[in-house]
């Protein structure tokens, strides 16, 4: 008999294990039907979004209410479905420049909105969840694609000070909730990998801590239980690319006092896909994360899983450079030397935040071999040079545009100069860089750490690739593109 009844459970338990994957199919496989087409690329604005919010409000599925405002005037929406017992609170972008989960809110009311047979999955979650929703806690920061506010404060450091009109408005909102659940959404750093493996970091998890000490309670254990369902649930779609955030304790900040004040809060930190620019299928995982979370909470299929998972998901390894050249044969002060150099393109606002530019810089030099590329070369037999800059100088852009540049590499040169005294613009897309004076540079002194890499790299005298402004380029057999050169 006791066998029989444990046959039963352990069948139910796997039902409902499979209907998560079910869903999670699901949403993978008709995720078009969901997305929202006005939002693209992560450097959308607070005017993006409120006609989306005013649509929302207008097909009446959804309450949409005013919960507060920026300091520079700008709303602070909140918008809630459902009839349930359990509340949740999703809250995204309180830092200004983390915008892929913004984006996977406005899929998620566009799921609730759509008509695409999974009723009966939606009529579970909205018998059983209030789910409330703030996009964009930050616009001031948005509007500049930056971290903090107008005030210059981070927010996230602002829980118990209250000096910021939006730290306030998302203690305030989450005092009157009380939810049983709270998602704090979050873009990281996307130099991650996961644990000491090669794979890069796309989504991190983190059950905030309560205290110092990391204690469990009942809060952060149903916490973790979610996480550890998230976790199987993703490993099916992008196998080993889910990491877990570190997990010290941060008394200043939003998620570590909510899980202590009795939310149970789940972090969640988009990270990294290789050639994903624009976090579209980070985007993606969000949104199917958020789907199945509502499910398993309304289920509560999340309490069958052990805690004890949760401490087998690898923690966050600051690993990864956009670009790493290994075992290059360099010449400093006479002596040779073997280097790999570790080259990260970071992204410089431009055009009032609403575009970026790339200026890359030499972050790491030697040994680099516990480190991986997202471009990754190895170049041993290969010598390394700095690019030089041709003597001739140009009138004018439309001259530089029309150089041989393939014959300029082969020469050595990764820039030219351009007679011109207004600096109007800090990059052109040419695969060039330009500069506006010329100057002596005497090779053997230069620097490699911290400079901007500009490269030639040599076998047997001949030159076989070029680097500018951190891209490779082949230069014998051609490959690889310059997203943009500067201009300095
Ligand atoms: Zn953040």
């Amino acid at each position: 008999m006791i066998k029989k009844i444990f046959f039963i459970i352990t069948i139910s338990l796997e039902i409902t294990m499979a209907q998560n994957i079910d869903l999670a199919q699901n949403l993978y496989s008709n995720y078009e039907i969901y997305r929202e087409n006005k939002l693209t690329h992560r450097r959308f604005k607070h005017a993006d979004i409120v006609p989306l919010i005013n649509e929302v409000k207008r097909r009446g599925i959804f309450s949409v209410e005013k919960a507060g405002r920026s300091v520079e005037g700008r709303d602070i929406y909140l918008l809630s479905i459902g009839h349930g017992k359990s509340k949740v609170f999703l809250w995204s972008q309180m830092h200004g420049d983390e915008a892929t989960a913004t984006m996977a809110l406005f899929d998620v009311f566009n799921f609730f909105q759509a008509n695409d047979g999974l009723h009966d999955i939606k009529k579970t979650i909205l018998d059983n969840l209030t789910i409330y929703f703030m996009p964009m806690v930050n616009p001031d920061g948005a509007e500049d694609y930056k971290r903090r506010t107008n005030y210059e404060i981070d927010i996230n450091r602002d829980v118990n000070r209250q000096q910021t009109p939006e730290g306030v408005v998302l203690r305030k909102t989450f005092e009157r909730l009380k939810a049983d659940f709270g998602f704090n959404l979050h873009d990281q750093s996307t130099r991650y990998a996961v644990g000491n493996t090669s794979k890069s970091a796309a989504l991190a998890f983190l059950a905030p801590s309560l205290d110092h000490e990391k204690s469990i309670d009942s809060v952060r254990e149903n916490s973790m239980k979610l996480i550890c369902e998230l976790y199987g649930m993703l490993n099916h779609f992008i196998p080993g690319h889910i990491a877990k955030y570190r997990d010290d304790y941060e008394p200043r900040a939003f998620g570590d006092n909510f899980q202590k004040w009795g939310t149970s809060t789940v972090l969640v930190e988009s990270g990294i896909w290789k050639d994903d620019v624009d976090g579209q299928f980070i985007r993606k995982l969000n949104f199917m994360s958020f789907i199945t979370s509502f499910y398993s909470i309304a289920t509560k299929s999340y309490k069958h899983e052990s805690a004890k998972t949760y401490d087998q998901i690898p923690e966050n390894e600051e690993r990864f450079f956009d670009l790493i050249l290994r075992n290059l044969s360099y010449t400093k002060n006479g002596a040779k030397i073997i280097v790999d150099l570790g080259i990260n393109r970071n992204e410089i606002n431009y055009n009032d935040a609403k575009q970026f530019y790339y200026s890359s810089s030499v972050e790491d030099m030697g040994d680099l071999s516990v480190f991986h590329g997202f471009e990754d070369f190895d170049l041993n037999g290969y010598e390394l040079f700095h690019g030089k800059t041709y003597p001739k100088e140009f009138g004018s852009l439309n001259e530089i545009e029309k150089l041989d540049f393939p014959k300029l590499y082969q020469e050595g040169y990764t820039s030219v100069i351009f007679k011109s005294k207004n600096k109007n613009k800090p990059f052109t897309h040419l695969p060039i860089n330009i500069k506006l004076k010329s100057e002596r540079v005497s090779n053997s002194n230069q620097k490699l750490l911290g400079t901007k890499p500009n490269f030639v790299i040599k076998k047997d005298g001949l030159v076989h690739y070029v680097v500018v402004n951190g891209f490779m380029i082949g230069v014998k057999s051609p490959f690889g593109k310059v997203s943009n050169a500067l201009i300095q």
